[in-house]
């Protein structure tokens, strides 16, 4: 294997020390070993902390809760009982992902936190609210129904936190976002968190938001500093061994393998059925009950490699990603972006790492990319997978490949 002398460009990391943070929560990022703040934390939190409503377009797995997190805790009172802060999530998971890492983050200060979700019981939860909740987060049918038992106040709410709102609307918690916002006072401080902005989530920031300020860090800049990548020179016959040998030295966690075309998907399945398990494939062909199915063993670390077309592979963000295979090059250049944003490791200490899979005649495909991203991707070599014209050669080591699979 040898890496060409290429060095990607990458801005210099930002430091939590230039936040505006107090010193306490600088102790606190330190004892929790965050080091530095990721794209969106570095733009969000200063904003956020100057008191105007902000909207964040970040996905899952780039520190987006932490940048809400840190506002919030800042923001408090820890000394006063009265609910300061309520943060609605789509969904139970998220909504408990969301009160462990403000449990994480508040350090050793007395911030009592509440999940408020449906399908537990609500005794537990009306009687945390009589000891008193200082930030309550909760998906929107619950928040209601507390609310309509007097048992939520939300008189003196300081900050709302809408987070992964463009789901929150996607789900039809419209009508429920809209009678919360209308109970909290007009003073509050209002943040939305959302992986996309379609017209249905401008339309709540610019209903319910005073003036709000944008940051967009759904593209590039998350790319740039928390993903390694790579390009392999290729012969479109050979791919297939090549990535047997790929996934045999790199041994992702999780890996998702793009295709271009739903038969390529299907193709490429075909190749590994029945010769290595937790290897699945998902298009937009397949009945939404099994798409379903297949994300949900996936999400759960049940299948290890997943094929998939950009359509389908545009929605998905699991934290156990650590690779994305380019099997096909992108057709478009965004489309790279989208595929490679899919990895989340900002939580490991390993950066996320993208392979992409370009024949001799697609340099020029490369090169687009390379301009798109404004960073060089470095060669990336395995021995007796280089492009040949000798197809004598060629298929005496394709005899090989066989024996390859078993260590993928
Ligand atoms: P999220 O995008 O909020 O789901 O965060 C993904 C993971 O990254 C979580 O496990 C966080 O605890 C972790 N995390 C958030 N911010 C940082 C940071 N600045 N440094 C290291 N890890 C972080």
């Amino acid at each position: 294997m040898e890496h060409d002398s290429k060095e990607p460009v990458a801005p210099p990391p930002a430091r939590f020390e230039d936040l505006g943070l107090s010193d306490d929560m600088l102790d606190i990022l330190e004892d929790v070993g965050y080091e530095s703040p990721s794209p969106i934390q570095a733009s969000f939190i200063p904003l956020a902390l100057s008191g105007v409503d902000c909207t964040g377009q970040a996905r899952t797995g780039t520190g987006k809760t932490a940048a809400f997190a840190i506002p919030i805790l800042e923001t408090i009172d820890p000394e006063s009982d009265v609910t300061q802060a309520l943060v609605l999530c789509p969904t139970r998971e998220l909504s408990e992902q969301v009160a462990n890492e403000i449990m994480k983050l508040r350090g050793n200060r007395d911030v009592r936190c509440a999940v408020l979700v449906g399908g537990r019981p609500i005794n537990k939860q009306l009687n945390e609210l009589r000891q008193g909740v200082i930030v309550a987060i909760g998906t929107p049918g619950r928040v209601i129904d507390l609310l309509t038992r007097r048992a939520l106040d939300l008189s003196k709410l300081k900050m709302v936190v809408l987070d992964e709102a463009d789901r929150m609307l996607d789900i039809g918690f419209r009508p429920d976002i809209e009678k919360i916002l209308k109970r909290c006072p007009e003073s509050r401080q209002t943040l939305l968190l959302t992986a996309t902005l379609p017209p249905p989530v401008e339309r709540l920031a610019r209903r319910y938001m005073r003036d709000p300020q944008g940051v967009d860090l759904s593209k590039d800049a998350v790319v740039v500093q928390t993903i390694d990548q790579y390009f392999c020179t290729v012969d479109e016959d050979r791919k297939f061994g090549l990535l047997v040998r790929l996934l045999a030295r790199e041994r992702p966690q999780q890996a998702l393998i793009f295709t271009r075309t739903k038969r390529g998907a299907d193709r490429l399945f075909n190749k590994f059925y029945g010769r290595l398990p937790n290897v699945e494939a998902i298009h937009g062909d397949l009945p939404q009950k099994q798409r379903d199915r297949v994300m949900q063993s996936f999400r759960d670390g049940k299948i290890r490699m997943l094929i998939a077309t950009d359509v389908v592979g545009r929605g998905i963000d699991v934290s156990g990603i650590s690779h994305i295979i380019n099997y096909d090059v992108p057709e478009s250049c965004d489309d790279y972006v989208h595929r490679i944003g899919r990895t989340g490791r900002l939580s490991s200490d390993e950066p996320g790492r993208a392979f992409t899979f370009v024949t001799r005649q697609q340099g020029k495909e490369l090169t687009n990319i390379e301009m798109r991203i404004n960073k060089l991707l470095e060669s990336f070599h395995i021995d007796g997978y280089e492009p040949c014209r000798d197809d004598r050669r060629r298929n005496g080591r394709a005899a090989s490949e066989g024996s390859d699979i078993a260590s993928a």
